[in-house]
């Protein structure tokens, strides 16, 4: 086992049933998860996009 290897302390993290993955795309203001661009916010939430609603 060899130590100082470049990219050994960088594994790339599978997108697969790991919360540290998807936490950064919770809202943090209405906790809605915003997969992709565009995404509803739950009602009330000050960081919705507000021409979103009407
Ligand atoms: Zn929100």
């Amino acid at each position: 086992m060899t130590q100082g290897e470049p990219g050994a302390a960088a594994e790339p993290v599978q997108p697969q049933g790991d919360a540290v993955c998807w936490l950064h795309l919770v809202c943090e203001s209405c906790g809605a998860l915003l997969e992709r661009e565009g995404d509803p916010h739950r009602p009330g939430c000050d960081a919705a996009p507000r021409e979103a609603r009407p």
